[in-house]
């Protein structure tokens, strides 16, 4: 869930999963994704399990009896999905609207839970969920404000899902990826000045791509990861260790 094009987190994720065996379905988020979405599917001989809004909980639904109706159960899910109005992706964290603030924390962090609702049923053997998070839900970012506070919540949600379904042997996990320059991502005030800072500063000294954030999600969805549960794994070019400014890195 959360392929809106072929620049998306999760298309790297469907990829991967794919060159490593998986039969997948994607879902898409209304009729202008829908066109872009059906061509990556047929790439991946994925089927589309239908449209998804997570606002509307009639739509999980629907796609999680699609998927009964072709698979009749079902071993991972991925969610990939986050939002929040552009113009309180800039400036203070302070000014956030309420009604802004609830429409985030629903899309960016409760859906998780309600997807899990629904993926329990299907996990008839045991399964893996994955979430995308970022650092800025363990320190501040500039612009990212109240994703930050959603990606707080939705850390923690792995944290409660995890111990809720471990007893069916399904896992819990989140990614905590660098910055990548996707659709959502292009949302963010300054947010080249945050790529390149990364670029710097990160041990690696670069920023991550979508494939690299997918073959270490197609690992914590295998059983490869099957000791691994209620965990944020950070993919980022090892950005989260680093305590301050690499002194060599350029003025940007
Ligand atoms: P993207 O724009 O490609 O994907 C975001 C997806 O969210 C889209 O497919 C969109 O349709 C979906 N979405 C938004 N509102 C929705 C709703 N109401 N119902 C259903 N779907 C909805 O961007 P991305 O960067 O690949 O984002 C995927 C995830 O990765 C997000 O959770 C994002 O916060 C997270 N993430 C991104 C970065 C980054 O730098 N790009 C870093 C860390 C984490």
């Amino acid at each position: 869930m959360g392929v809106a094009n072929n620049r998306s987190i999760a298309w790297g994720i469907a990829k991967a999963a794919r060159a490593h065996g998986a039969e997948l379905a994607l879902t898409y988020q209304g009729d202008a994704l829908k066109k872009r979405v059906e061509p990556l599917a047929a790439e991946l001989g994925a089927f589309i399990a239908g449209h998804c809004d997570v606002t509307d909980g009639a739509t999980i639904d629907a796609v999680f009896a699609a998927i009964e109706k072709e698979w009749g159960k079902l071993d991972f899910i991925v969610h990939a999905i986050a939002f929040s109005d552009k113009d309180e992706l800039t400036g203070r964290y302070l000014d956030t609207s309420e009604d802004n603030f609830t429409k985030s924390l629903l899309i960016s962090c409760y859906s998780l839970t309600a997807v899990a609702q629904r993926a329990e049923k299907l996990m008839t053997d045991g399964g893996s969920i994955l979430t995308l998070t970022y650092y800025g839900a363990e320190k501040w970012m500039p612009h990212y404000n109240v994703m930050g506070v959603a990606k707080a919540a939705l850390e923690a949600s792995v944290r409660y899902l995890a111990a809720d379904l471990g007893p069916q042997n399904i896992r819990v996990n989140a990614i905590s990826a660098g910055p990548i320059k996707t659709l959502a991502a292009s949302g963010i005030g300054d947010f080249r000045y945050i790529l390149k800072w990364n670029e710097y500063n990160s041990p690696l000294r670069r920023t991550v791509t979508i494939e690299e954030v997918g073959e270490s999600a197609a690992f914590l969805l295998s059983d490869m990861g099957r000791g691994i549960t209620g965990e944020v794994t950070h993919v980022d070019a090892g950005y989260h260790v680093v305590g301050m400014k690499n002194p060599e890195a350029p003025d940007i």
